[in-house]
């Protein structure tokens, strides 16, 4: 732990890996002290490794909605301060409509919908305590347009931005601004474990990209680096496609 006066301090949640670790990463190169959370203990210490003396993590499956109020304490409690969190983590599930059970429907509604409520809610608090704050929720194509297959996950993403536009709403007259970015599709595990096995889906996708390639973790990176900078003061409440114009393309 440290509490350097001059750093600010952000929160990735999923930091330990994909996009999460990259945002994580450019963030510790931009001096901000940078928490990543995950459950891997071990996936976040070599993500530390490689981000270097500004990367700190924290090991909390946050599917536990409990665990919450105490991992933002310790963060508080370590760091004096939270100026941005990033809601990252996430999961998906692919499967046939009719084959997903209430139970697959509720652990992805946990993980990628209710976690990001209750982490808000208790960094909130504090950021009202400094006067201000940012926050980035992680979105994704699921809400701009209907994709088969993921209809838990893509409930939770449509959710994700319409929870982004209400916090906006009530908490940018406080000074803390909300954005989500809404990557397309980018070169992750999660990505491989949906695409690989799907040739026609993986074609899909790369027809409607007009950009006629996949995206890096690092695009997603220089975007949330951006929205959690002073040149996006004037931003907030938008989900902003990082997208190689996927969501626009015919
Ligand atoms: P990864 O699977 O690489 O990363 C997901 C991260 O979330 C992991 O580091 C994982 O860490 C963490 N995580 C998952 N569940 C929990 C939990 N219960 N508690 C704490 N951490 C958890 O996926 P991506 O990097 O691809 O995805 C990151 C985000 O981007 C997700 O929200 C995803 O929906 C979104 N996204 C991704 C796209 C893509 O093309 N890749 C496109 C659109 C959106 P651990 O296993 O250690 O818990």
């Amino acid at each position: 732990m440290m509490n350097d006066q001059n750093k600010k301090v952000a929160i990735v949640t999923g930091g330990g890996s994909g996009i999460g670790f990259a945002i994580a990463e450019k963030f510790a190169n931009a001096n901000i002290q940078t928490i990543i959370v995950g459950r891997d203990e071990k996936k976040l210490q070599s993500a530390k490794e490689k981000a270097g003396p500004n990367c700190f993590i924290m090991q909390c499956d946050l599917s536990n909605l409990t665990e919450i109020p105490v991992l933002i304490e310790n963060v508080v409690a370590g760091f004096g301060r939270i100026d941005i969190l990033v809601n990252n983590a996430g999961i998906n599930m692919k499967k046939d409509f009719t084959e997903v059970t209430d139970a697959d429907f509720q652990s992805i509604l946990t993980t990628n919908l209710c976690s990001v409520f209750a982490i808000s809610r208790e960094v909130v608090k504090q950021m009202l305590i400094q006067g201000g704050g940012n926050i980035i929720n992680i979105s994704s194509m699921a809400a701009q347009y209907g994709l088969p297959k993921v209809i838990a996950y893509s409930a939770t993403k449509t959710a994700i931005d319409g929870m982004t536009r209400a916090m906006a709403t009530e908490l940018s007259p406080k000074g803390i601004r909300v954005n989500a970015i809404a990557p397309g599709f980018i070169k992750t595990d999660m990505t491989a474990k949906a695409l690989d096995s799907d040739p026609e889906r993986k074609s899909k996708v790369f027809s409607r990209t007009p950009m006629g390639y996949m995206g890096e973790p690092a695009d997603i990176g220089d975007a949330a680096l951006f929205l959690a900078s002073d040149a996006a003061k004037y931003i907030t409440g938008i989900v902003l496609p990082v997208d190689g114009g996927n969501s626009i393309g015919f």
